[in-house]
């Protein structure tokens, strides 16, 4: 016969590689794991750009001693129960691959207790397999440590990218999970250094301001739109016409709550700005728009940069006309100053 089945060491770096495309994967990854376990403050540390060490500790549910055992096995997750529950997803998570894959491929420490248990656990896991294992008295809640990722696949570790542009792409999914949860405080320490240490339940506008310090208050205006028929709500807040970049990166969109990259939104988005928006110009916009889990279908990618509506059309037409409103609405009011 040469047809044999794959060794599961084999099967799960072969799965890394879809998960593991870079540190920023990682961490978006274990953030996405501690927003999922109700956490209201998440700390993120990082090394050389993640490529030596990746910490993501949160204050959130924990996960008893053998649940901790089960969590670090492929396809094991305690999110889905059935193909059913795909299409009333309340949670990041749902693919059970993230810690299995990550701990296949570097040398881990996950520690965890919940806070009915006095007593949590500690594993050291190299290259997939438990090395050592240890009671923990520490604080409820979860960390992950992360070193040397994809030491034991040298081929793919060279494809890592410099530490700084790791780095960046790091900081840019810090970003956004800071952005699409302002009431999560999240502390980012880069080298060393606090790049931020943002307070719990942070007004949405003080957070982007956080993030995009370049922006005054004045410059956002706020989205709030509900499509009556549909029930698709988008909100938010976006800039005016004049206060543009020559890039799409302030422009981010999510679906419920998860970051999507579809060109589609983006030009529908501008469309919202009509003529007003100057040809190779670009608003900062950070727009949330939520829509029935029954309509959309986020299995489409395995890192959930896509997700699929079963109504594009719906989704795209009420976010053109919740930025138009809202475009309008401070128009007129700029328009007539003097009245009061
Ligand atoms: P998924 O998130 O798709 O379920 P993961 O491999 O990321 O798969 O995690 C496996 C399971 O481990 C999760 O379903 C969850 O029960 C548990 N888990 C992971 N990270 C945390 C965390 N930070 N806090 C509490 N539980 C966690
Ligand atoms: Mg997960």
């Amino acid at each position: 016969m040469k047809i044999r089945e794959l060794p599961k060491e084999v099967v799960l770096k072969i799965a890394a590689g879809e998960v593991v495309t870079g540190c920023f994967s990682v961490v978006k990854e274990l953030i996405e794991n501690s927003i999922d376990a109700h956490t209201r403050r998440i700390e993120v540390e990082i090394r050389e750009g993640g490529k030596e060490f990746i910490r993501v500790s949160d204050d959130g549910e924990g996960m008893s001693p053998e649940d901790l055992k089960e969590a670090i096995k492929p396809h094991t997750t305690s999110k889905i129960k059935s193909i059913e529950d795909l299409y009333r997803l309340n949670t990041y998570g749902f693919r059970g691959e993230a810690l299995s894959t990550i701990a296949s491929v570097s040398r881990m420490i996950i520690t965890s207790k919940q806070e009915k248990n006095s007593v949590g656990l500690s594993l050291r896991i190299t290259g997939g397999n438990v090395v050592a294992e240890e009671p923990y008295l520490g604080k409820t809640g979860t960390m992950v440590e992360v070193y040397d990722l994809l030491f034991n696949t040298p081929a793919r570790r060279k494809f890592l990218k410099s530490a700084a542009v790791e780095g960046r792409m790091v900081t840019e999914i810090v970003q956004r999970f800071m952005l699409s949860n302002p009431s999560i405080s999240f502390l980012y320490v880069k080298d060393g250094k606090v790049i931020y240490d943002s307070p719990i339940d942070q007004p949405l506008k003080d957070r982007i301001r956080l993030i995009f310090p370049e922006l005054k208050p004045d410059d956002l205006i706020e989205v709030e739109y509900t499509d009556e028929n549909s029930g698709i709500s988008v909100r938010g807040f976006v800039t005016m016409p004049e206060r543009t970049r020559l890039n799409r990166f302030g422009e981010m969109i999510f679906v419920n709550s998860r970051h999507v990259k579809q060109i589609e939104l983006n030009y529908a988005l501008e469309r919202g700005y009509g003529e007003t928006l100057e040809k190779g110009r670009f608003p900062f916009a950070i727009i949330f728009i939520e829509v029935d889990p029954a309509l959309v279908d986020v299995n489409v990618h395995p890192q959930k940069l896509e997700v699929k509506f079963s109504r594009t059309s719906l989704v795209l037409d009420a976010l053109k006309r919740a930025v138009r409103v809202a475009i309008h609405q401070r128009g007129t009011f700029r328009i007539k100053p003097g009245i009061s």
